[in-house]
């Protein structure tokens, strides 16, 4: 069997400008980075702001598994689909880091034969997104330390700062560091450590603002650190807006590509999912929505953390008004949910699919709360069986879900065309989207909220810091912002290791932080990972580019 990467570099890609042509996109915005790869002028916006909104569409999934779901695979396979009967439609995508791509995920471009290419590139550097974020966040680190060594004006406790460096890679050693060490011009000692870039304030602002001055207007409110009597400091105060916003100006532009049956995609921002919302760029999906008819985009993780943060933050913020989502949900990952051990998941289980599609009745139920049409999409892996798909299907038709199968890996946009035309008719019905929560609830009701009717927990559980800082954040104005849930994404609770549907349970709170900037309250309920460490076998130990100069190993 050919791996992803072969299928990639077996793909002849059509030059980029073909692409853009395609996606409607006038030469004069058309930034081109090589033959396969463009990005686009932001001024195109004012060209198109008059176009008819596409409708918007939103991949989804269960309680992710080791096994593994394939959002990005059917979302690619969607998208081909559409294109196959004749619909004008552009992908949009999150950008993969360098981080997973060495340790343990591979690449995230897909799979099979429903991939986005130039599948090595997107992977690596592609048009340097990342390294601009790094840039930008690891500047305004330099003039806080800068400042601090400088004088202090503004007073800031060296304990009490809250912007961490960040580096684009997996390595636990620069968790928790001390920097400045041995010699006073070195600057003023103090522990410090190191973020994954994706997880940074700078990634999440990026994929929430509508334009350059927004980004600009918020990553001037973001929370640096805290003075000696405790007041925020902000980007603005330390007066590096202006040097952050310019580091980031190319960074804000979209990303053109191609799926392997030459469909545009962008691929453009790509924000952690537990610890910020977990979808691609707002200025990219309202770009798409204003060039084509159709736009197929996917939030990380499962329904409970991506689709509810796509709702409740990226759609609040951008005005967007979603007009179907898509369930994945695979039988594999069934059978986990229904208590079968990994190294059994060969075996057809029946049983245990009936007892873990209570987890993917749950994600049913949080999806029919925001009101629009959904379909679950069963994406089909070789070895299932008949009588395992049969089970998916009549178990969905039976409780009045649209379910279809999707065969989009083996096969390409052909696998997915019934999908595609489920789609279609949905995208007729009438969405009625509105937000789970209001603004003006408290940051507790709006947790609760969450917790109650997303996840089917029982309450909330505040530590004493927490119940502190819920205190704190309401004297400081931030009560009203949306809150972006960090919780674990294998389990509806706040412990990955409980499968299926539980009910009854409590989720624990231990410490909420402030994104001022991108515009939302942090909520961790348990240990949440910033800087992923790498696995004993990481994938970097197997990849590698040959005397032809052909690369392998990126999975
Ligand atoms: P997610 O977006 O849910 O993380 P991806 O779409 O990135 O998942 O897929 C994860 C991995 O699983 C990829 O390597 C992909 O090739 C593989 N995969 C996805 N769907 C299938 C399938 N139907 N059959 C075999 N492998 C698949």
């Amino acid at each position: 069997m050919k791996t992803d990467l072969q299928i990639a570099q077996e793909n002849t890609m059509d030059n980029i400008e073909k692409i853009a042509r395609k996606a409607k996109i006038d030469p004069d915005y058309l930034e081109v980075y090589g033959k396969n790869k463009a990005k686009i002028d932001l001024k195109i916006m004012d060209k198109i702001a008059d176009n008819r909104n596409g409708k918007l569409i939103l991949v989804t999934a269960i309680n992710p598994t080791k096994a593994g779901e394939g959002k990005s695979t059917t979302t690619i396979g969607l998208v081909d689909g559409l294109a196959q009967i004749n619909k004008m439609v552009i992908g949009c995508l999150r950008e993969p880091s360098l981080g997973p791509v060495f340790g343990l995920k591979g690449g995230a471009t897909g799979g099979g034969y429903a991939q986005v290419v130039p599948m090595e590139e997107i992977n690596l550097h592609f048009t340097g997104d990342m390294h601009a974020i790094t840039a930008a966040n690891n500047l305004i680190s330099a003039v806080l330390d800068n400042h601090i060594y400088q004088g202090n004006e503004l007073n800031i406790d060296p304990t009490k700062v809250v912007w961490k460096r960040c580096l684009d890679m997996n390595d636990r050693t620069l968790r928790s560091i001390t920097i400045a060490q041995d010699k006073k011009t070195n600057g003023v000692e103090r522990k410090d450590g190191f973020i994954i870039t994706v997880a940074t304030e700078i990634m999440a602002i990026m994929c929430l603002s509508k334009d350059l001055q927004d980004f600009e207007k918020r990553v001037s409110q973001a929370v640096v650190a805290y003075t000696y009597d405790d007041q925020p400091v902000t980007v603005g105060d330390l007066q590096v807006e202006g040097a952050v916003t310019l580091v980031m100006k190319e960074a804000l532009k979209p990303n053109l590509v191609q799926t392997l049956e030459k469909t545009p995609v962008f691929i453009h921002g790509g924000p952690f999912a537990n610890i910020a919302h977990g979808c691609n760029s707002l200025i990219a999906t309202r770009m798409a929505l204003k060039l084509s008819d159709y736009v197929v985009t996917e939030a990380g993780f499962g329904a409970d953390l991506g689709a509810e943060k796509f709702f409740d933050i990226k759609c609040r913020y951008g005005e967007l008004k979603p007009n179907a989502v898509v369930i994945v949900a695979t039988a594999r990952a069934l059978k986990l949910h229904g208590g079968v051990p990994a190294d059994q998941l060969k075996e057809e289980n029946v049983p245990a699919i009936l007892e873990g599609i209570k987890n993917l009745e749950k994600h049913i139920e949080s999806i029919k709360q925001y009101r629009v049409p959904y379909i679950v999409a069963i994406n089909k892996f070789s070895a299932d069986t008949q009588a395992e798909v049969n089970a998916i299907l009549q178990w969905c038709k039976e409780n009045g879900h649209r379910v279809v199968l999707s065969d989009a890996w083996a096969s390409g946009g052909a696998g997915a065309v019934d999908l595609a035309q489920e789609v279609v008719r949905m995208c007729e019905e009438d969405s009625k989207f509105e937000p789970l929560y209001d603004l003006d609830l408290s940051l507790e009701e709006k947790i609760e909220t969450i917790v109650r009717k997303i996840y089917g927990g029982r309450s909330v559980i505040f530590s004493d810091r927490a119940k502190a800082q819920l205190e704190e954040f309401k004297q400081a104005g931030w009560d009203k912002l949306p809150v972006c849930m960090a919780k674990t994404p294998n389990s509806l609770t706040d412990d990955a290791k409980i499968v299926g549907r539980p009910t009854g349970f409590d989720i624990h709170v231990q410490e909420l932080r402030i994104s001022a900037g991108a515009g939302f309250v942090v909520v961790l309920t348990g240990n949440i990972m910033t800087m992923p460490g790498l696995p004993k076998d990481p994938a970097a130990l197997h990849m590698g580019i040959n005397e032809k100069g052909i690369s392998y190993g990126i999975f």
